[in-house]
């Protein structure tokens, strides 16, 4: 009897966690690039919280949501997304009355969803999203898709294409919303039994029903910028001006709706053919959202942003060799009990002097431990046998240039510094 990981989760492991701090690092200086500051907000929050933001007839929210009771009766969900946190963040902190009207910030860590594992998809997952919120102008919807874009590029990732569309604003999305009825109508039959509560609730969410993907009716829906207000499409005519002027290469995807509720105006999707993910995939995406931080009761505030799934960017770093893992400074090899002690001393002194260290702890024999001093990439194996003891030296070993030499107890800092200095001279 054993206990496994709950289904969709997954363990990562010392030899993949240098990956994930390898991508944790591009992002962050992506973003220091950009201005971008980091904000953290807790792993749950209120359900309401995401009810009301996200939306109840998102599947995120009806169908995945991990939610449940406190011991108080409160309901709480793990976030499934994070653009809800921050948003909470932004109206509780008053961030919205701070000098800087542009606030710009990123988060990454974990979020939930209850969905059916399978390739690339888990149910804790990993995002990198950003937030750009208090100013409302297709100079901001750019910025954010540029450092999305900067980000595969960064990872190197082909055949990669950003995907837009614009759902309009409020005037846009009800005339919209009053075509797509009349557009379904008449199928309304035929679909499943949560697109026809769909269609009375939200009739924006029957165009990313998985069941219904196929049905032709998806085909011939109207598309949302052919209902664009005259306003909404100066918008939209602008953010595309600015990707062309940029040399940004875009397709307009009039399909793209997003599955969450809050967007309006600018919507994007990054989406790459590259082999290493497969064909189509959907790396990230975002758009804005300017009834958002009204919603959740704070002051009208505009909101553009994107999330990536780390994970799915984690692929792009795969294939990249791992020959340049950084290995150990020193293998402290003691042979024999009195030699050990001596080993926690000199291996105390090392890391002390700022040097990566490892000594072995299970007494094998010399083969052994050099064998361990060559796994861990050891720069020097350094080797205490009874005799060294004795004589208060140890025999330090370069594994680059193979150089050997007894090097008394209190020379041994000295002599590393001298070697990877470059200076050979013997003590
Ligand atoms: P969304 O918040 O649904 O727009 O998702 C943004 C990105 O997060 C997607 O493009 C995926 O890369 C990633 N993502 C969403 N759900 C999952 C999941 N269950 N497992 C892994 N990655 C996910």
């Amino acid at each position: 009897m054993g206990y496994s990981a709950p289904r969709g989760t997954v363990d990562i492991l010392p030899g993949q966690s240098e990956k994930w701090i390898k991508l944790e690092q591009l992002l962050r200086t992506i973003a220091a690039n950009y201005n971008v500051k980091e904000m953290r907000t807790p792993i749950f929050e209120h359900a309401e919280l995401f009810n009301r933001a996200v939306g109840d007839t998102s599947d995120v929210v009806s169908k995945e949501m991990y939610t449940f009771q406190d011991k108080k009766g409160r309901y709480i969900s793990l976030r499934p997304e994070g653009t809800s946190g921050i948003a909470r963040a932004y109206v509780e902190n008053k961030m919205y009355g701070l000098p800087e009207k542009l606030q710009k910030v990123y988060y990454m860590g974990p979020m939930f969803r209850y969905e059916r594992p399978q390739n690339g998809r888990q149910r804790q997952f990993h995002q990198f999203g950003v937030e750009m919120l208090g100013v409302e102008s297709p100079y901001v919807d750019v910025e954010c898709m540029l450092m999305a874009v900067t980000v595969v590029e960064a990872l190197g990732l082909q055949n990669v294409t950003l995907h837009i569309n614009s759902l309009g604003d409020d005037a846009s999305r009800d005339a919209y919303r009053e075509a797509l009825k009349d557009h379904f109508r008449d199928h309304l039959d035929e679909l499943c039994g949560d697109c026809k509560a769909r269609f009375e609730k939200n009739p924006l969410r029957i165009l990313d029903c998985k069941v219904d993907a196929k049905h032709p009716a998806m085909k011939t829906a109207p598309k949302t910028i052919d209902y664009l207000s005259e306003s909404a499409k100066n918008h939209f005519d602008k953010v595309c001006s600015l990707l062309d002027d940029l040399e940004i290469d875009y397709v307009i995807d009039t399909n793209l709706v997003r599955g969450l509720d809050y967007y309006s105006h600018t919507v994007f999707e990054i989406i790459s053919d590259d082999p290493k993910l497969g064909a189509g995939a959907t790396v990230g995406g975002g758009g804005r959202y300017n009834g958002l931080i009204e919603e959740i009761g704070g002051p009208a505030t505009p909101g553009v942003g994107f999330a990536f799934g780390m994970e799915r960017l984690l692929l792009a770093l795969d294939n990249e060799e791992d020959e340049d893992e950084d290995g150990l400074d020193c293998y402290i090899m003691p042979l024999g009990e009195e030699a050990k002690d001596l080993a926690m001393q000199i291996i105390a002194m090392l890391r002390a002097n700022g040097f990566t260290c490892e000594m072995d702890h299970v007494s094998r024999g010399l083969k052994g431990q050099f064998k361990s001093a060559d796994r861990f990439n050891a720069h020097f194996s350094i080797i205490l046998g009874e005799e060294e003891v004795k004589n208060e030296v140890v025999n330090i070993k370069c594994n680059h240039d193979k150089e050997q030499v007894v090097v008394p107890l209190e020379n041994i800092l000295a002599h590393i510094e001298n070697h990877l200095s470059g200076g050979h001279e013997h003590e």
